[in-house]
């Protein structure tokens, strides 16, 4: 892995990280891979708890990461100008935090120095979500829940 400066996290702006340091800064969470539907007049965002089918349930990581705009066309990259442009990112996400000028939480696993912490933590969508992989489209709406966040 490339080299990362130390407590980059805490002390530099997004737009000074390397592209190591960036990804780095996600916690794993898998909060942004829930399935959302928009409500095609209000544009409105309602999550489901449904996750894209390329996220692994178990570790909240995409599985095909490298390759997932291929595949997932209406995958959203996190970056410096869409941060400004989604809506839908949980307030605990790193990238929302750290544009906010905000510090991560102690669960992040940069601070806590353990992948598993943002899952002790109940951040992520481990335990609480199905994969969409072989729901019907016309089913989603029956996954519907309340702003998880
Ligand atoms: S919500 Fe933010 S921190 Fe969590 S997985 Fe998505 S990009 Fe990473
Ligand atoms: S393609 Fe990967 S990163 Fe994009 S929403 Fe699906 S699981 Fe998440």
């Amino acid at each position: 892995m490339a080299e990362l400066r130390a407590k980059f996290w805490e002390n530099l702006p997004l737009a000074d990280l390397t592209q190591a340091e960036w990804e780095a800064l996600c916690d794993g969470c898998g909060l942004c891979c829930l399935v959302k539907l928009e409500d095609e007049y209000t544009h409105k965002i309602y999550f489901t708890n449904l996750v894209c089918s390329l996220l692994d349930i178990e570790s909240c990581n995409c599985s095909d990461y490298g390759n997932r705009r291929a595949e997932m066309p209406d995958c959203r990259p996190i970056t410096l100008q869409t941060l400004e442009e989604i809506e839908w990112l949980p307030p605990s996400c790193a990238y929302r935090l750290r544009r906010q000028g905000r510090p991560l939480f102690a669960w992040h696993p940069l601070v806590s120095g353990d992948k598993d912490t943002v899952h002790k933590a109940n951040i992520s969508t481990r335990g609480w979500t199905v994969s969409e992989k072989g729901v019907p489209i016309d089913d989603y709406e029956d996954y519907l829940i309340s702003d998880p966040f």
